[in-house]
């Protein structure tokens, strides 16, 4: 089988790193981290960051380290934790024994925060946050030195220890850096670093009442682990110099070198953790593995594959300008890994009975079926063929136009694998005279073969017979906004597609699929890739998923 060949992908950050290595910039050295926040499951913004980052790592033989970048107590959880661990894990990528937590260094934290007070470089500030707020100043005007500014070194060391103690209410004190009030760049204009926040954390508990700012926490975390390329979104550019001065101050023998790119923007979609955790939890979706949610567990319950997630991170590339990438690429990389790996089967998802009154009743005939017509290697099956068929509703007309290929009063259509039928007579519901059944001829000459007589039949149907047909339930879904950029919008949830999913539960499946294992994929005949349900799915009556419509069908299928 051939494996979908990902180029090693060449980029400005690659090309920094390289020109580091030749420069021996950091000892030779490539050490990346992913740093999530466990405050929510991670998507596909997220999954674009974990391939750079250990791609990365890999490339140049070098290490990625997970880090759960857990220094806000509100919103984070062990589960999301776990959710993370098994999400990269799936991606098909490996950090080896690098586990880290941010929170383990909470001790370490504080100590380097004390040793910047004592450097005369951090003060307790007593401000309200609305006056430190009013105190910064704006992008045209120069901030204030708060009163607080000068404090001497003593008395800060006492109040930051008494914060640490829990003397003080929230917002009380905060600690701030101390360096220019008058930066053209406000990150600098004396940065916050700690604050305190009487929240339970999950893993230190009620072991701390202060916390350190991101700004700090981080710069210093990538330091202690010797990472050398720090490599975050753009939204961190304004940021950077402030890393460099915590770090230079702090840890000068260990300078991380932060590098931003723009983050994943999809269309019809919605990545922003704060408005994912909006669907969850009013409901908007049923959960975070929600197969219409972009999140890693929502895609693989869908049935997308890690081969072509990573295909698409690769093909999106990295740059610095913000955009938004169209979500057919996507869909388009999972159709062509899919196309690759799915082996074909039949399934009618809209039945309509059909009778072949001239087919003897309890005769079966098993008809061969390749499993994958470009792939003879993976070999043929069975699928037993009877009298009474289901079709799908869709390829039935009463009153078709010209060019339709497919049944109509008097036309001929294949069926897949098997015979040439005719349609000779419908049976209609007594009340709404809706047709409800087809009677049919077959052609015993046509098994696999054109007509004798040199007829043409254009139309290829598929079909599954009755009394071997597996019940099923099929979920068809759709994108789940109807706007290209949602994201770009407050009132987003205005814009959910109302059709992003559509439940059939009366489909047949042909008598292969009775006993299907979660998880596994198949092309369904000229309806595209399914996925059985990892969690709905029960013997005998499985749940499939639409991963992604095809986009060609071998029927010749005109648009009328
Ligand atoms: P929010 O959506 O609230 O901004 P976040 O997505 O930044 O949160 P983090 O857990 O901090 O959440 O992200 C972890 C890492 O993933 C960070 O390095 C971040 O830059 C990166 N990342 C997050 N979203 C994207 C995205 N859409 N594209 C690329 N990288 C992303
Ligand atoms: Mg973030």
């Amino acid at each position: 089988m051939t494996q979908p060949t990902t180029p090693t992908p060449t980029d400005f950050i690659r090309d920094i790193i390289e020109d580091g290595l030749r420069t021996n910039k950091h000892e030779g050295r490539v050490a990346t981290r992913f740093p999530p926040e466990p405050n929510g499951y991670i998507h596909i913004g997220h999954a674009k960051s974990v391939c750079l980052n250990f791609g990365i790592a890999r490339q140049y033989q070098g290490t990625c380290n997970l880090r759960l970048d857990d220094t806000d107590p509100l919103g984070e959880s062990t589960e999301y934790v776990e959710s993370i661990i098994s999400d990269i894990r799936w991606l098909g990528f490996d950090w080896e024994n690098r586990l880290f937590y941010a929170s383990d260094y909470f001790e370490q934290l504080y100590q380097f925060a004390v040793e910047l007070i004592k450097k005369g470089e951090a003060y307790v500030c007593s401000l309200s946050a609305d006056e430190i707020r009013e105190y910064r100043g704006t992008f045209t005007e120069p901030g204030r030195e708060s009163p607080y500014r000068n404090r001497p070194v003593e008395e800060n060391l006492d109040y930051f220890s008494r914060m640490r103690q829990g003397e003080f209410e929230d917002g009380a004190h905060v600690l701030r850096a101390k360096i220019d009030m008058a930066s053209p760049n406000i990150v600098m204009r004396d940065p916050i670093i700690y604050r305190i926040k009487r929240e339970p954390h999950y893993r230190t508990g009620n072991q701390w009442v202060i916390y350190p700012m991101y700004d700090f926490a981080h710069c210093l975390s990538d330091a202690l682990e010797g990472i050398t390329h720090s490599i975050c979104t753009l939204e961190f550019e304004n940021n950077r110099p402030l890393y460099d001065w915590i770090v230079e101050r702090l840890i000068p023998d260990n300078r991380p070198q932060q590098i931003e790119f723009a983050r994943l923007s999809l269309s019809y979609t919605v990545l922003s953790k704060r408005r994912l955790i909006e669907l969850v939890q009013k409901n908007y979706v049923q959960g975070w593995d929600d197969p219409r949610m972009p999140t890693v567990t929502g895609m693989r319950r869908r049935g997308y594959t890690s081969e072509a997630i990573r295909k698409f991170c690769a093909e999106i590339g990295v740059a610095k300008n913000d955009n938004l990438i169209d979500v057919s690429l996507l869909e388009h990389c999972v159709r062509e890994d899919l196309n690759e790996k799915a082996p074909r089967v039949m399934c009618v998802l809209r039945p309509l009975r059909v009778v072949i009154d001239n087919y003897p009743e309890g005769r079966v005939e098993q008809m061969e079926s390749q499993n994958h017509p470009q792939r003879p290697e993976l070999g043929v099956r069975q699928v037993p063929f009877s009298r009474v068929l289901y079709i799908e509703r869709d390829d039935f007309m009463e009153n078709p136009p010209k060019k339709y290929h497919r049944l109509g009063p008097g036309r001929e259509v294949r069926l897949r694998n098997a015979y040439v039928i005719k349609l000779e007579s419908m049976v209609r519901d007594e009340l709404t005279s809706e047709v409800i059944e087809l009677h049919c001829t077959y052609d015993p000459q046509t098994l696999n073969g054109p007509p004798a007589d040199g007829r043409k039949v254009q139309g290829v149907i598929h079909w599954i017979s009755v009394q071997h047909a597996v019940p099923a339930e099929v979920r068809l879904y759709d994108r789940l906004f109807t706007i290209e950029d949602p994201g770009s919008e407050e009132e987003f949830v205005q814009y959910l597609n109302p059709g992003s999913v559509e439940i059939l539960t009366t489909c047949y499946a042909e008598s292969t699929l009775k006993n299907v294992e979660p998880g596994n994929k198949y092309q369904f005949e000229r309806l595209g890739y399914f996925c059985v349900d990892e969690k709905d799915s029960q013997a005998g009556r499985p749940v499939f998923n639409r991963i992604v419509p095809l986009r060609d069908s071998w029927a010749k299928i005109t648009k009328e």
